[in-house]
């Protein structure tokens, strides 16, 4: 069924507001009013909050996570995830996506986390008939961008 997406990313927010206040991190959203896509609300869930549980992670106190949600053309929505984080380095950019993938087991460790999650957002956007692409500078910061087309 359609998802009114102002209403659905507002209650995503809340989920992981906590964590964002604990470590000193602002979100922020921003998205298109009147906006609908047809998708499944828990795997559209779990796509953003994958997506922005990393910003979280692998952002520095202090810093900043974004989401925005406009329209891409006619029949697609764009999802935009964006920090001020850590970065990613070229060479691992096109491996994050593989199963078990962890950039830096060194400077990853302390989030704990086992190397899933965007493999998971990877096949959850591939259910929706969409696309998912990643931009990253080193020390400045990470974009991932994800173009879902309106009704699959
Ligand atoms: P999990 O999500 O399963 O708890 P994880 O976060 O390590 O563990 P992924 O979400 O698949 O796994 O991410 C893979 C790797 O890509 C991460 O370990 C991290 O090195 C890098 N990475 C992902 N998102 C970002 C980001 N926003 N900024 C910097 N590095 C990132
Ligand atoms: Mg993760």
């Amino acid at each position: 069924s359609p998802i009114e997406l102002e209403s659905f990313v507002s209650k995503t927010f809340a989920l992981l507001e906590p964590e964002a206040n604990r470590k000193q991190i602002t979100l922020h959203h921003k998205v298109e009013s009147g906006l609908y896509v047809e998708a499944d609300e828990d795997r559209l869930r779990q796509i953003l909050m994958n997506l922005l549980a990393n910003g979280i992670n692998y952002t520095p106190e202090g810093g900043r996570v974004t989401l925005s949600v406009h329209t891409a053309d006619h029949d697609h929505i764009r999802f935009q995830v964006s920090d001020t984080g850590i970065g990613i380095p070229k060479k691992d950019l096109s491996r994050i996506f593989e199963r078990f993938y962890r950039v830096d087991k060194a400077r990853s460790r302390s989030s704990g986390g086992t190397g899933l999650g965007l493999s998971i957002v990877k096949h959850l956007v591939e259910l929706h008939k969409g696309t998912l692409s990643v931009t990253s500078t080193v020390g400045v910061g990470t974009t991932f961008t994800i173009d879902m087309p309106v009704i699959q």
